[in-house]
């Protein structure tokens, strides 16, 4: 029996809060450094990812913005980013996705994903009624500053690094799903293949070499700017300086930093 396996075998008899206090859990909350630790290129297989050269990740702090009325449904991020990231391309699986919303002029909301059509959604209604808009939304994970997610895992597999990007270490996680399952925007899955959690990552192993979200180098009409919310003169700054900007489920108090602009406030 190898140590996931172990592990694993103990989450069965142990609640999520109960086995915290059992094992050790050298990780936790806001990673040591990320930076500091081995690394995988990319996707599922993700651990904890190592700068190079002089880069120093509590000089940054990472965040998305999406301009809503840019999107054109077009999905060439969410391809870019399966092939980036080894997620399956079986349509259950995403790290992010486009969904669909419709607002009849009676004030009835439809949403579907564009990418797989029983993701948690209704159907989108086809009937006859007058729309009165409709637009897409791009969906991923949040990178939220407060990351239920973290706060759940009793082994310390998931954790936030110092530049503010939420990751899974794929040697360390045993495959529980409480992350899965405590994670309020659906961002999370469990890859088929190793078993362990998987969602986005803003690419983080292209990201500390300079280098943009395959998402966002892909999209034809910059509906998603990547940027440095240390950084005065970053794009993301920027759109959040002249725009009205909205998160998803800020009640929840998770911290998001994926930023809309031009949210409907039906979207959430
Ligand atoms: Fe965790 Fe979900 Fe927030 Fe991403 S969106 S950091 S997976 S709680
Ligand atoms: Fe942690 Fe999620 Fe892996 Fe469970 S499935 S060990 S909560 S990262």
């Amino acid at each position: 029996m190898n140590k996931r396996q172990f592990l694993k075998g103990l989450i069965l008899f142990f609640p999520a809060g109960g086995l915290t206090g059992v094992l050790a859990s050298p990780v936790r909350g806001k990673e040591t450094s990320g930076a500091d630790k081995g690394t995988e290129a990319s996707g599922a297989k993700t651990t904890q990812p190592q700068s190079t050269g002089a880069y120093d990740p509590e000089r940054h702090n990472y965040g998305m913005g999406i301009e809503i009325d840019k999107c054109i449904g077009c999905s060439r991020c969410v391809e870019a980013c399966k092939a980036e990231n080894n997620v399956p391309q079986e349509p259950f699986f995403f790290r992010t996705w486009i969904e669909r919303y419709v607002i009849t002029k009676d004030r009835e909301v439809t949403v579907e994903s564009i990418n797989v059509k029983s993701r948690g959604t209704r159907e989108l209604a086809q009937d006859d009624r007058e729309i009165l808009r409709s637009f897409f939304v791009p969906k991923l994970c949040n990178q939220c500053a407060h990351p239920p997610c973290v706060q759940v895992c009793p082994v310390g597999a998931t954790f936030s690094t110092k530049d503010g990007v939420v990751l899974v270490d794929a040697n360390r996680c045993i495959g529980c799903r409480y992350c899965v399952q405590a994670c309020p925007y659906a961002a999370r899955y469990l890859h088929p293949e190793t078993k362990t959690a998987d969602k986005c990552t803003f690419c983080y192993h292209r990201v500390v070499k300079g280098l943009l979200p395959a998402c966002v180098e892909v999209c034809p009409t910059q509906a998603r700017v990547f940027g440095d919310l240390k950084s005065k003169a970053s794009r993301l700054v920027r759109l959040m300086r002249m725009n009205k900007i909205h998160v998803l489920k800020p009640s929840l108090n998770t911290d998001p930093k994926v930023y809309y602009a031009q949210l409907d406030g039906e979207v959430r």
